[in-house]
């Protein structure tokens, strides 16, 4: 599944080329997630003015409202010049003056919806409920601390639910709490001050580390990265059950939370 740095780095990959673009035709395929919302003829003869991230939803600005666009479990977005016909599983065109934006979605889990303004009831729907971004300065040590003193639920999943702070996936949750020696299961209220200070740069670091992974590979972004996919970082603890820990050599662990699978050294990552 596509997780933040993948969405920025695939954000990276076009929004220069295509800001400035006129829009030429919309093209659908199958149903996405949620419906454009628009007829897509209406979109046609509007300019895009960039590209924002926010979570991992790609937010097209146009002179005239927004593209709100999510790649789901298995979505992938090509930017060229000129792309081939269309296969079966692109299901989204964005035809410009400067080449054509393409949704390709096996699983159909992604979607892209038009919302006349950010802060519309289309908008909201989908960013109204999202916590900090992790890299802005928004995420400061002192509210991350006193919004984990609310929940009682288990940190791992308060990471994952996104409305205290957006975009830590599975796999940069994980790498986090090891990073900061938190234990997974630990319930978030139970976090001292310093800790949750030492797992915001945690997130921090983690996340930077991926988009700049994932940036240097920018040349081979045309493949989608499919269920393998990820910018395989040196992970310390995510899909290595069994073996040793990188810092104490104690086999990492692996539990399932909420369906998810969760790796931490027992060692290492305190409750
Ligand atoms: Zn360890």
């Amino acid at each position: 599944m596509p997780e933040l740095p993948e969405v920025e780095v695939t954000r990276r990959s076009f929004a220069d080329r295509i800001a400035g673009a006129r829009i030429e035709a919309v093209r659908s395929g199958k149903p996405l997630r949620w419906p454009l919302g628009v007829e897509p003829q209406t979109l046609v003869g509007r300019t895009v003015r960039g590209v924002r991230r926010r979570g991992k939803w790609l937010l097209v600005d146009l002179d005239h409202g927004l593209l709100l666009m999510h790649l789901g479990m298995s979505g992938s977005l090509g930017f060229a010049k000129q792309q081939a016909a269309a296969g079966t599983h692109d299901h989204f065109d964005l035809v410009t003056s400067h080449g054509t934006l393409r949704l390709n979605d096996p699983r159909r889990f992604g979607a892209v919806v038009y919302a006349p303004r950010e802060d519309s009831p289309q908008g909201d729907k989908h960013l109204g409920g999202l916590g900090v971004e992790p890299l802005s300065d928004d995420f400061n040590a002192k509210e991350f601390h006193a919004q984990l003193k609310k929940r009682s639920a288990a940190i791992k999943q308060v990471l994952l639910a996104g409305d205290i702070v957006v975009g830590v996936g599975n796999i940069y949750a994980s790498e986090a709490l090891f990073l900061a020696g938190i234990r997974p299961t630990l319930p978030a209220s139970r976090i001292s001050r310093p800790r949750a200070a030492r797992l915001r740069q945690a997130i921090r670091d983690v996340l930077t580390r991926a988009v700049d992974k994932g940036g240097s590979t920018l040349r081979d972004f045309s493949n989608a990265w499919g269920e393998e996919g990820y910018f395989q970082l040196e992970a310390m603890v995510y899909d290595r059950a069994g073996q040793p820990c990188r810092v104490c050599g104690t086999p990492i662990k692996m539990i399932r939370q909420g369906q998810r699978a969760t790796y931490y050294c027992p060692t290492c990552q305190k409750t």
